[in-house]
């Protein structure tokens, strides 16, 4: 428990879904964690804080005594044994000077640096090559629970309430946690399981806060205080960083930066091939607070606006009026520039409590998105009527998630035009104009696409669902992730059948998947004829100067030479062949 000497570098390698780099102190969630306080206290505090942990401990020795006589009369004395090591946690001198020491120097609550310090204890016991001691970690583990319980009483914190920088590890982050992650306080975050495409992982992207998901046993691994570097463009998370790990990272950065004052420079710039050819450039957000990021970006609007973030942490569903207000304060702020509305898409990875939606053995495949909309009618007619009256004051569009075939969306739109009518009525208005679009995202959509494109206005293609239904992977299943491929000819098959069936009919089509946001995947796009592209606005940038890079010959050439191909990776390949050879710089 002293000091120890130089600490060791450990990597662990994971999946970066947040590009950036960030250092810091880390703070473990464990799930027995999450309720567990932490607060800078005064000196004034600490003989009160001392009592506490006194008290906790008298009441945590009474407890294992009960349950010792309770197993000694029910299986005998011999079983009832084993908690005469637990005895000698609360009882451990070692232990319990080094929390004194810690409180009375780093004056954290006591709740906190007891956890800090017993872990630490138990990690170091766990490591020693010795089986008796190894026995010893897990009891302190154990008794360390029992402890902390007794502190706590009802005291309760979630992990969007810890007040002092640090880098946030995780078992695992819910798209509504990461909606509440402070952008100012968490430099990034770890966790052992997650993927490119979950919500959680998009929204990371939008916060721009640096990520890394799918290390496995990150949480384990670390622990609170330690220190790391997380790099969330290669997936790693490096604990106790060497002087040479951090002069390279000072290196890689100082590049990136590089590029980045090079891309700023575009912001005024329109997103036109080198033959004159417009892609629409815009940028996804999940809440309103995103479009300061957007308008610092250089998009064009907002090509995916994923209201359910809205109502995720609420206790109720929100009414009309809030709703309305919602959308006005986006429509205000873009002024003339579309946004993108895109109605409640709840179900998948992202719930409410508020509705207590019936747990399902396959929730993407089941009671999500519009299909829950067309039977909570009351639930989607405040969202539309909210929608119709913000379309009065900016250049709103919409469009219905999950559509599976036109009887659906027919609904969709029926249960709209009921909402404009009732608006009529009431005297309130609207913008009668307002294009409605349909987000294809089902394989059955994409082959029905020339019916669909009878019944709207525009096409959204939304790859990370369309992937994930076509090839029959779970899109947060870290297990199958190499399964993923955006570049499966299946995908670039179905693309083609979208946008031929929009163009047909006067349509037109973007792609608001993280696809569009893949540089390496953008003369493929503007090549298979897609107009619009719309990302995290991070990656405007980066999007804008590679079409701006890119002539529509080459383009057309590069998907005449995939098209009839078998691999996903020789695809790949040849996509990331092109974006070298025109946009270098970019794919450091
Ligand atoms: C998509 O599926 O590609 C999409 C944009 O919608 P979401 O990621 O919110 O499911
Ligand atoms: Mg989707």
């Amino acid at each position: 428990m002293s000091e120890t000497q130089q600490p060791i570098e450990r990597r662990f390698q994971g999946v970066g879904v947040s590009p950036g780099i960030a250092r810091g102190t880390v703070f473990v969630i464990r799930p027995e964690d999450e309720e567990l306080p932490t607060r800078k206290i005064d000196e004034s505090e600490i003989p009160g804080e001392l009592a506490r942990f006194e008290a906790a401990l008298v009441k945590t020795r009474e407890q294992i005594l009960e349950m010792q006589q309770r197993i000694a009369e029910s299986i005998g004395t011999k079983d009832a044994s084993i908690f005469d090591a637990h005895l000698l946690v609360v009882e451990d001198r070692t232990l319990i000077d080094e929390v004194l020491r810690t409180l009375d120097r780093d004056r954290w609550n006591i709740e906190h640096v007891f956890h800090q310090v017993a872990s630490r204890y138990a990690k170091t016991l766990s490591e020693i090559d010795d089986p008796y001691l190894r026995e010893r970690a897990l009891d302190i583990n154990d008794v360390c629970r029992r402890v902390l319980r007794n502190l706590m009483g009802h005291e309760a914190k979630s992990p969007a309430q810890i007040d002092v920088p640090h880098i946030l590890v995780a078992h695992n982050l819910t798209p509504s946690d990461t909606a509440q992650l402070n952008r100012k306080l968490v430099l990034g975050f770890a966790t052992d399981v997650g993927s490119r495409t979950s919500h959680t992982a998009i929204m990371a992207r939008s916060l721009n806060i640096p990520a890394v998901v799918a290390l496995r046993n990150v949480s384990e691994g670390l622990l609170t205080g330690d220190h790391v570097l997380l790099d969330g463009y290669s997936g790693l998370v490096i604990i106790n960083p060497s002087d040479q790990t951090l002069w390279e990272y000072g290196e890689l950065e100082v590049k990136k930066s590089a590029v980045d004052v090079k891309l700023d420079e575009l912001r005024e710039t329109i997103s036109t091939t080198l033959d004159g050819r417009h892609i629409a450039l815009s940028a996804n957000i999940e809440l309103p607070s995103d479009v300061e990021l957007v308008k610092q970006s250089g998009a064009e609007g907002i090509g995916l606006y994923r209201t359910e973030f809205f109502y995720l942490n609420k206790e109720e569903l929100p009414n009309e009026e809030e709703q309305y207000e919602n959308y006005c304060i986006v429509a205000r702020e873009m002024g003339n520039q579309s946004v993108i509305i895109r109605t409640l898409d709840l179900g998948g990875d992202k719930f409410m409590s508020a509705l207590q939606l019936p747990a399902e053995l396959n929730p993407f495949l089941g009671w999500r998105a519009i299909r829950f909309c067309l039977e909570r009618v009351d639930v989607f007619k405040t969202q539309l009527r909210a929608i119709l009256r913000a379309s009065a004051l900016g250049n709103i569009r919409m469009m219905f998630p999950m559509i599976s075939g036109v009887d659906e969306l027919r609904r969709a739109n029926a249960v709209l035009e009921e909402c404009r009518q009732e608006l009529r009525n009431e005297g309130i208005p609207f913008n009668e104009e307002m294009e409605v679009g349909a987000m294809i995202e089902v394989p059955s959509a994409a082959l029905v696409a020339d019916l669909l494109a009878k019944e709207c206005d525009f096409f959204s293609i939304g790859t990370n669902d369309l992937i994930q239904y076509t090839i029959a992977v779970d899109r947060i299943n870290e297990r199958i992730a190499h399964l993923y491929e955006p570049t499966h000819p299946a995908i670039i098959r179905l693309i083609k059948i979208i946008v031929n069936a929009a163009h047909a009919h006067n349509l037109w089509v973007g792609v608001c998947g993280e696809m569009a946001g893949e540089i390496s995947l953008t003369p493929l796009l503007v090549g298979l004829g897609v107009d619009e592209l719309s990302t995290g606005a991070a990656l405007v940038p980066r999007v804008k100067r590679a079409v701006q890079s890119l002539d529509v010959g080459v383009c057309l050439q590069l998907v005449d030479e995939v098209k009839n191909m078998e691999s996903a990776e020789a695809i790949l390949e040849k996509c990331e062949a092109v974006a070298k050879t025109y946009y270098p710089e970019l794919m450091v």
